[in-house]
């Protein structure tokens, strides 16, 4: 995988382009994605964003959203567009399989290949050109850098704007996390002095939802939140049943598993969804406890440090069993 600095020339003559990011994507992904649309398009390239799945209703106000692809609606017009592009920029993921039944698509394409990533242990082999870097709070942020790099920093709008702080919000839980860094401030500041309205954004992400899930949160940490004490753990598993009582849809599980971190001592939330094909993890930590390992180890999954996601086949009961007993091993690390 070369720098992403020896692509720049590439840029410099119109192209068929792809732009693509992980399943289910979120602020960040959907962010790095449409920044970079907007980016190549203004550079007069033929670009176009293709999602492997479904997402977040409270995204589709982003600038460019509604030109956004879904590949589980449209297969046969997007294995067209991946056949035909020259160029495939694949965004906020590090391995091919995050993309669901795209995966196979994108491994057979012929074209040259482009990863713009945050998250550990990138299978760099399928990249042709790329940045990979775990210090960075969220992929807009490497667009941002990528943009603003590039020979082409003039092209920033505020469409572009829009994204990026969208991805560097959601990611940083609005700048909360420890990966914040003052480069990401500093861009923001540049996004600000563009004219970004960012408490719009807040809005438009975090008040933007129906009472249906609000109570659904209330139901859940009424009745499955449990708190294992001897490991500073909490834990919660949500079932199907609830998810159809509440008319639970993609998105409004998204931040529920940040409340269990909110009680006192409490440095290891678990979230389990019964989603239709799987049972879907969600793990964070505060300090020094690595999730990404933990996820890695025991439920077929990864991400990051303090955030990460694995999934398994079995039953919710089954799940639960296993963390209860896996979580033993780790009784000291999170003492
Ligand atoms: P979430 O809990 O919000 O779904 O995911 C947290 C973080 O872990 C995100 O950065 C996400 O990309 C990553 N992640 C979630 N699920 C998986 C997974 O199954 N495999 C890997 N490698 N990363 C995941
Ligand atoms: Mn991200």
């Amino acid at each position: 995988m070369q720098a992403l600095a020896h692509l720049y020339p590439l840029l410099q003559t119109p192209r068929k382009i792809v732009i693509t990011m992980h399943q289910k994507p979120d602020g960040d992904a959907m962010g790095a994605a449409l920044a970079t649309f907007h980016f190549l398009k203004l550079l007069g390239h033929d670009a176009t964003v293709i999602s492997p799945t479904n997402w977040a209703k409270f995204l589709n106000w982003m600038p460019g959203c509604n030109e956004v692809t879904d590949y589980e609606l449209h297969a046969e017009k997007c294995k067209e567009l991946v056949n035909n592009a020259e160029l495939l920029f694949c965004l906020d993921f590090n391995s091919m399989h995050r993309t669901k039944k795209l995966e196979t698509v994108l491994l057979e394409a012929k074209c040259v290949k482009v990863l713009i990533d945050h998250h550990e242990a990138p299978v760099e082999e399928h990249f042709d050109y790329g940045a990979s870097d775990i210090m960075k709070s969220s992929t807009c942020e490497m667009v941002y850098d990528f943009i603003m790099q590039s020979p082409f920093s003039d092209k920033i709008n505020l469409d572009i704007a829009a994204c990026i702080y969208t991805g560097i919000m959601t990611d940083t839980g609005s700048f909360r996390f420890a990966i914040t860094s003052a480069q990401t401030h500093k861009a923001v500041v540049h996004l600000k002095e563009l004219g970004l309205e960012h408490s719009i954004i807040h809005e438009k992400i975090y008040d933007n939802f129906l009472e249906n899930r609000l109570r659904f949160i209330g139901n859940a940490l009424l009745y499955h939140l449990e708190v294992l004490y001897e490991y500073n753990t909490a834990l919660m598993a949500i079932s199907k049943k609830d998810i159809m009582r509440f008319d639970i849809q993609t998105g409004d599980t998204e931040g529920l598993v940040n409340y269990l971190l909110t009680i006192q001592d409490i440095k290891f939330g678990a979230l389990l969804i019964d989603r239709a094909e799987e049972r879907k993890w969600s793990f964070r930590s505060k300090g020094n406890f690595d999730v990404n390992e933990f996820a890695r180890l025991h439920f077929e999954g990864g991400g990051h440090k303090n955030a990460a996601g694995g999934r398994s086949l079995e039953s919710i009961e089954v799940n639960i069993k296993k963390f209860k007993e896996v979580i033993k091993l780790y009784e000291t690390d999170l003492a």
